[in-house]
């Protein structure tokens, strides 16, 4: 099942006459309107599936032309949710109240055809749909649907039922035209003359379901290869070629203000973004070089790989990661893509480290322990410090001239054994190890995918067993062993 957003679903909506609040559907990467809607309007992201869209900021109302402004440029610019396809326009209107409808599947059973279900109310906003009592349950033919006259009186006794009979019809009219899944509209607004119109409304389809004239209607907009950097387009192919979890960066097309420090962010979940926006949103000392979001248990193989990217970025002056202080993924695992990222990135930064979530006293254990072999100076920080701490020591940390270093060679020709999700290219070096049990990297796999093979003095993986990319083998072949197990994390090409 696919979600529909909500530009989308309205033009459904429209083709079947169901009236609906004035808007306009400004798509990401085209040119704003001219001119812009007069406010006061609302600003809704349009993500298909996105849910709490008010609670992340994703809703918005403008009651000034600087305050559309800038909260169109915001919303259209990838952010911790993605990039969105666009933003929905939606004029204020002024209601005397608000109702509720939606239509979905019954599939039947053993006595009883597949049918349409009419779920209306005479009550709008959230947790509607849980108040079951307020509810009118309608079932409905698909094959012969219901006229106006049926749903009034269905009904019973509802204040202004012709024009929500007339309402209802188009509705699901709508519903059935498009062999949708559900549609639903909340709020419906009921204005002072008693005429209904849709303010919100969302849709889900089956693909199989769309007929070819329709396919344009229901297609996502895509955002062009040309409006993306090389290093975004980077990141783009790392999840490609490893899809779990979020990684994601976005460079800063505005130039940076004379005098402020340049800071390349990896910036955890919602939560981190969240905690920097608060830190520096009114910094003019602070330009953040770019958006990013590692997490949602993203292996440590593609934090690696996001950071790398993070790194190249050109102007940088110090590299800052930081989460909410709630991890979703291991910070051990964490921090072992970050030693990894610096210490074989050609343009390494002086970082600013704080992990918090599972294992993070190990995550700073481990950077604190290799810190004194990085060609950068690493500071860790503990999950309770507000990320305003970290902001006051970027000055001292920040590097004024771009380091450039020859990073440790990496190891060339045909690996050992390669695992393909997530993707690297694992070397046994037998020289490296001369003993005759096991190295340490095999008991240090958290997932015994690792296996010695005392005859053949090599290590080799476990059929049946899966790597989730945690590079805690090749940390503990570095500091326990003599680098005997090596991993090479390539980068993907870039055309
Ligand atoms: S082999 Fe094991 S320890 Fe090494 S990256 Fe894969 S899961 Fe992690």
């Amino acid at each position: 099942m696919s979600a529909l957003p909500e530009y989308k679903t309205r033009v459904l909506l429209d083709n079947e006459k169901v009236p609906l609040v004035e808007g306009v559907f400004v798509a990401a990467g085209a040119e704003l309107p001219d001119p812009l809607p007069e406010p006061p309007v609302y600003l809704k992201a349009q993500i298909p599936g996105a849910t709490s869209r008010a609670a992340q900021g994703l809703v918005r109302r403008c009651d000034s032309k600087e305050q559309l402004e800038s909260g169109l440029k915001q919303l259209l610019a990838p952010g911790s949710w993605g990039q969105a396809e666009g933003v929905l326009v939606a004029n204020s209107v002024n209601m005397k109240g608000e109702y509720y409808a939606a239509c979905m599947l019954d599939f039947g059973n053993a006595d009883e055809l597949p049918h349409g279900v009419l779920l209306f109310s005479t009550e709008g906003g959230s947790g509607v749909e849980e108040r079951a009592a307020s509810l009118h349950k309608i079932p409905f033919s698909l094959l012969n649907l219901p006229s106006a006259d049926d749903l009034i009186a269905k009904l019973g006794k509802v204040a202004g039922a012709q024009a929500i009979g007339k309402f209802l019809e188009g509705f699901i009219k709508t519903y059935a035209r498009y062999k949708l899944i559900v549609l639903e509209a909340n709020p419906i607004g009921v204005l002072e003359d008693g005429s209904l119109l849709v303010v919100d409304c969302r849709a889900e389809f089956e693909k199989q379901a769309v007929g070819k004239k329709d396919t344009e209607l229901f297609a996502a907009a895509p955002v062009t290869k040309e409006d993306k950097t090389h290093l975004e387009r980077l990141v783009d192919k790392v999840n490609e070629a490893d899809p779990a979890g979020t990684g994601f960066i976005r460079e800063n097309r505005e130039p940076a203000p004379e005098g402020a420090w340049r800071v390349a962010t990896n910036l955890c979940g919602g939560g981190g973004k969240m905690l920097w926006e608060m830190t520096t949103g009114a910094r003019k000392d602070i330009y953040t070089m770019n958006e990013s979001d590692t997490s949602g248990g993203l292996s440590a193989f593609k934090s690696y790989r996001v950071l790398r990217a993070i790194l190249e970025m050109e102007d940088s002056q110090v590299l800052l990661l930081t989460g909410s202080g709630m991890g979703f993924q291991n910070q051990h695992y964490v921090a072992a893509a970050v030693w990894k990222a610096i210490r074989e990135s050609p343009t390494p930064l002086p970082a600013l480290l704080r992990f918090g979530g599972t294992d993070e006293d190990k995550g700073r254990e481990l950077i604190e322990k290799v810190a004194p072999s990085l060609p950068v100076p690493v500071k860790t920080y503990m999950p309770h410090v507000f990320p305003n701490a970290m902001v006051d020591d970027v000055a001292a940390m920040a590097t004024k001239q771009r380091i450039k270093v020859t990073p440790e060679p990496q190891p060339t020709g045909e690996p050992s054994f390669r695992v393909d999700v997530p993707p690297g290219d694992f070397f046994f070096f037998a020289d490296k190890w001369d003993k005759d049990e096991a190295p340490p990297c095999v008991g240090a796999c958290p997932n015994n995918f690792l296996f010695w093979n005392a005859e053949q003095r090599t290590v080799e993986p476990v059929e049946g067993a899966r790597c989730i990319g945690c590079l805690m083998c090749e940390v503990v072949s570095l500091l326990e062993g003599n680098g005997e197990l090596r991993i090479r994390l390539d980068l993907p090409e870039v055309d």
